[in-house]
């Protein structure tokens, strides 16, 4: 299936998880996919080319794996993908720092008989930590040509990218390949020849590869082996071949496989690789010494996740309040040119208020999201993993979901995704289930309105409260999930720690970069159609109000402000005939319809348009907001949301914070729903919807229930 047409090289870039893939992937193609300092980062494959010379490289960015026997569904993608359509090269990217346990994989790869170059990634860490690795002779002594390279700065490609060109045109070192002993070779040399007897069968799968999985009693081997026709005679030599080396070496045939292997690579490093003689502890260690301490791990990482979220909100008031002001002004320049009208409301009630009050909320991302990076990029996260396990695992859940919980405060699409790296189906489901509890980027805008507004002496602290009981409800939904619809043990954990690393700043700025562009994205795409929609339906259909409701207006408000002049009094009944026609619009209609659903929780008629819109994007639950408390209070835009919010008396701090729960808990935005489907099924996806929509209002109706009963309103 090769299509080497001479100039069009296929490579794939494929290695243990966190050896630098990506990074190096990055640096070859000039694209910018995320890099994190934990396994799991890649889940899916991707392309990216390159020119040199009259070659054009297309290269293949692969989720790490360990073996070639898949477990989960991102190590599938990988496998599958080398052995169903093979790359014209494996570029094996191994990390230099723990080069033995890379080898392990290497040298699989190298007996599905493709050409492979390995990329000695890493250097710079290795040769910090005194490892000297000779390239040259370790490519001599293993066959495999390799190269040193630092994926992060770029430092070694071209050399690397001569290698390659070496090896696809036939000039590489000569094919020596792993021996595993006369014993054994003499039982492998059969089954080689008996599986590419069906030379179609093994133009598909590499008949040396293939052989070896069979004595080492790989499941997927056999199963692949089905398609030989065959495959009886070949199954029947292959056992007899494992159960020979059962006996004769007094293990299993699969354990002596892999102490061959290791037994070659511990002789190679031996010749090509130099230690210097371990010293003090590193750094590192003595870091990890404290921050993955038994008891102080856990009380430091949520001290670390509050001190997140009070630096955010701490540095992210000044450029808010600096995005308001400047929304205010723009709002009474464009009030001053565009004339009173339709385009006059549309612009100022519609795309200002909609897009505006969204946008005031963007450095609060920014800086959430460089300081989460900061969590990824150093490999503190690995590490919390570590501290939670045991708290997770309590609820049912598995260690390794910390990485797409975490993701979860992001954004719940990658986060979904990422659940691909667990292994067993109902932990994926568990950990995908309970992504949603996690408070995305964008309700952060809605939590943050409201703790402002209702708040203002500690807004952190209640939007704190809000995150807080989201984890809560995760894992306990999780607790009763492991209980009841999915039973079972989660499977254990096992995981590699990466290495202290000072996060790079073009990998931090990447990743905020990244945010803040779909960020903008958004607000000009989906916030912005959806604000112009919320505007038409809120005004729509027009409504003129008959000279008696005008006078019962101007009456009711003399009334209650006795003395006023003319000007206040006209601006007062403009302002109630404004709230009448939002009342009596197709948005007010609907909003009224849903009301009683939510009275009980605190709301009126327009949380329910903010949360039915909200489905779009959750952003839009404050755009709606934004163009609802702009119809009705004709100030040109002056006065902030959040004041307007504050001044009005159908709210409470105790509504507020039941409508920071409800939006948090109930379904997500429509692409995490769709994510959603597209990885559990519509089955489930009909699940998590009632699901959530159920612990949404009860959490709400308790709130604002208990809390009224309470003496708090
Ligand atoms: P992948 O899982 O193999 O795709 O690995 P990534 O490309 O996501 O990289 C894992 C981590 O290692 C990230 O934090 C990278 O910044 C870091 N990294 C990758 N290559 C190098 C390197 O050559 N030197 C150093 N010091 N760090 C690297
Ligand atoms: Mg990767």
């Amino acid at each position: 299936m090769s299509e080497n047409t001479g100039r069009l090289v296929r490579i794939a870039l494929a290695g243990n998880p966190n050896a630098g893939k990506t990074s190096l992937f990055n640096a070859l193609t000039g694209a910018h996919h995320k890099v994190g300092n934990y396994p799991g980062v890649t889940v899916e494959k991707r392309e990216g080319s390159r020119a040199r010379g009259d070659k054009e490289y297309r290269f293949l960015d692969l989720p790490g794996i360990y073996s070639l026997t898949a477990y989960s569904l991102d190590e599938v993608v990988t496998r599958d993908c080398l052995l169903d359509e093979p790359p014209d090269l494996i570029l094996d990217v191994l990390d230099s720092t723990n080069l033995e346990r890379h080898l392990f994989l290497c040298l699989q790869f190298q007996e599905l008989g493709i050409p492979v170059v390995g990329a000695l990634n890493m250097s710079d860490e290795a040769k910090a930590k005194g490892i000297e690795v000779d390239g040259t002779a370790l490519g001599k002594l293993l066959g495999i040509p390799m190269a040193r390279t630092v994926a992060t700065n770029g430092q070694g490609l071209d050399a690397l990218l001569d290698l390659v060109d070496a090896s696809v045109s036939g000039n590489a070192v000569d094919g020596r390949s792993l021996d595993y002993g006369s014993e054994i070779e003499a039982l492998l040399g059969p089954i080689e020849k008996a599986i590419a007897e069906d030379a179609d069968f093994a133009s598909r799968h590499p008949p040396r590869w293939l052989a070896v999985k069979l004595v080492e009693k790989d499941e997927d081997a056999f199963a692949r082996l089905e398609a030989h026709r065959e495959a009886g005679k070949v199954a029947v030599l292959a056992k007899k071949a494992s159960d020979w080396i059962g006996r004769h070496f007094g293990k299993d045939s699969e354990i002596v496989i892999s102490e061959q292997r290791y037994a070659y690579i511990h002789g190679a490093c031996l010749e090509a690789v130099k230690r210097k003689e371990k010293g003090a502890p590193s750094l590192s260690e003595r870091i990890d010494r404290v921050v993955m301490h038994p008891v102080f791990a856990l009380p430091f990482f949520i001290f670390v996740l509050w001190g997140i979220f009070q630096l955010t909100f701490s540095i992210g008031a000044w450029p808010m309040a600096w995005l308001e002001a400047f929304f205010g002004w723009l709002s009474a320049q464009v009030a001053a040119i565009v004339p009173m009208g339709p385009l006059h409301s549309l612009l100022i009630d519609g795309v200002i208020a909609g897009v505006g009050s969204v946008l005031s909320f963007v450095p609060l991302i920014i800086i959430l999201f460089f300081l989460l990076s900061v969590l990824e990029d150093t490999g503190y996260l690995s590490r919390a993993a570590f501290a939670t396990d045991r708290i997770l695992h309590g609820f049912g859940l598995h260690g390794q979901s910390i990485f797409p919980l975490m993701l979860g405060f992001g954004c719940s699409v990658p986060a979904i995704m990422s659940a691909r790296t667990l292994k067993s189906p109902r932990d994926r489901i568990l950990t995908v289930l309970a992504i949603p509890f996690m408070s995305c980027g964008a309700k952060l805008p809605v939590h943050v309105l409201f703790a402002a507004a209702f708040f203002p002496k500690n807004p952190a602290a209640a939007v704190l409260a809000v995150y807080g009981t989201g984890v809560v409800l995760a894992l306990v939904s999780s607790l009763v999930l492991r209980n009841t619809i999915l039973r079972g043990e989660p499977t254990p954990f096992v995981m590699e720690l990466p290495p202290w690393r000072a996060p790079t700043l073009r990998g931090l700025l990447w990743h905020v970069g990244e945010k803040t562009a779909t960020y903008a994205r958004k607000a000009g795409t989906v916030i912005l159609a959806a604000s112009i929609l919320i505007w038409a339906v809120t005004n729509f259909p027009a409504y003129s109000p008959t000279a008696t409701e005008r006078q019962s207006a101007a009456a009711t408000w003399s009334k209650a402000h006795p003395g006023a002049d003319q000007a206040a009094l006209d601006r007062g009944v403009a302002a109630a005939l404004a709230g009448k026609a939002l009342s009596a619009s197709a948005a007010g209609s609907f909003g009224h319809l849903i009301e009683p659903l939510i009275r009980p929780l605190g709301f009126d008629w327009r949380v329910g348009i903010a949360t039915v819109t909200g489905f779009a994007a959750k952003e839009v639950v404050v755009s709606t907001f934004g163009i609802l408390y702009g119809v009705g209070t004709d100030d040109g835009g002056s006065t902030s949301l959040r004041a307007k919010l504050a001044a009005d008396p159908s709210w409470s701090p105790l509504a507020a914070i039941s409508l920071m729960l409800f939006v948090l808990l109930i379904p997500p935005c429509f692409a995490a729903l769709a994510t959603l489907r597209a990885e559990l099924g519509w089955s489930w996806l009909g699940f998590s919807i009632a699901f959530q929509l159920a612990i949404g209002w009860l959490v709400a109706f308790a709130v604002f229930q208990v809390g009224t009963r309470l003496g708090f309103s």
